[in-house]
């Protein structure tokens, strides 16, 4: 059976004056968990935590994807005048989900946003804009005409992490669409990939649990470079634990409804 990855809601607000608000994720995350042989799992924006109980007990594996800065109220400083967009019910629905699958040792792959979510859900903090907080770094961020396969800079992953096992090369180039950084590592979390300039671009927990997190996004570089699809190959095979391997499906499909 296909092990089912939950995959935590962006809000999409409607243009205009009407102002409608929907839960939403992008297909390329979609895609790249089908093609690893996943099955995602949307998680709504909700104030809910039985919602997010019920959904949590479904799954086997969570994904944090990309999207708006965190709210820095989270780590305890003030906004900085560069900050972005923030949503603090996906903050609040992801760092549950986060601790909860961190307790539990649930295998979680972060991407970009979710790199930053995981290090904050243990007590990390973030440059809230790396150009303005550290202008000696390259820029990390990408301009709205480039494409988002563009590759931005290399990252070295730390030898015997699991981000090197998985990708096998001492050096990798990736692509870079990111205004916010690692600052301080959270507890029980360690580097374990940086850009030239010293950027954190990988976190893994030190503990047992499958916890890989990435500031770039592999999502978008699938088709151009394989070991992209082998993080996650790697995610969806830590989600698939022995008991799915004969276990009858969770719901029967197809059954015909007794009359
Ligand atoms: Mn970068």
């Amino acid at each position: 059976m296909q092990p089912l990855v939950g995959i935590p809601c962006a809000t999409i607000k409607s243009e205009g004056a009407r102002g409608s608000a929907s839960s939403a994720v992008p297909q390329s995350y979609l895609e790249a968990l089908e093609v690893s042989g996943a099955a995602p799992l949307l998680i709504p924006i909700t104030g809910r935590e039985s919602t997010l109980r019920a959904l949590y007990r479904q799954i086997d594996g969570l994904l944090l994807a990309g999207g708006v800065d965190l709210d820095p109220a989270r780590y305890g400083e003030p906004p900085h005048p560069a900050l972005g967009k923030v949503d603090p019910r996906r903050d609040w629905v992801e760092l549950t989900l986060t601790g909860w699958a961190l307790a539990d040792n649930m295998p979680l792959l972060g991407i970009c946003r979710g790199i930053q979510t995981l290090n904050v859900a243990c007590g990390g903090s973030l440059w809230q804009d790396i150009s303005a907080q550290a202008p000696a770094c390259a820029r990390h961020h990408s301009r709205p005409d480039e494409p988002y396969n563009r590759l931005a800079h290399t990252v070295r992953p730390e030898p015997h992490s699991r981000l090197a096992r998985i990708l096998g090369d001492p050096e990798v180039e990736v692509n870079s669409l990111h205004h916010q950084g690692i600052r301080d590592v959270g507890a029980g979390l360690h580097v374990t990939a940086r850009a030239p300039d010293g950027l954190v671009e990988g976190l893994e927990s030190d503990g047992d649990g499958w916890v890989v997190a990435v500031q770039w996004h592999p999502e978008w570089l699938l088709e151009e470079d394989p070991r992209m699809k082998k993080l996650f190959e790697a995610f969806v095979q830590a989600s698939t634990h022995p008991d799915l391997a004969g276990a009858p499906p969770r719901r029967s499909v197809g059954t015909p409804k007794r009359k």
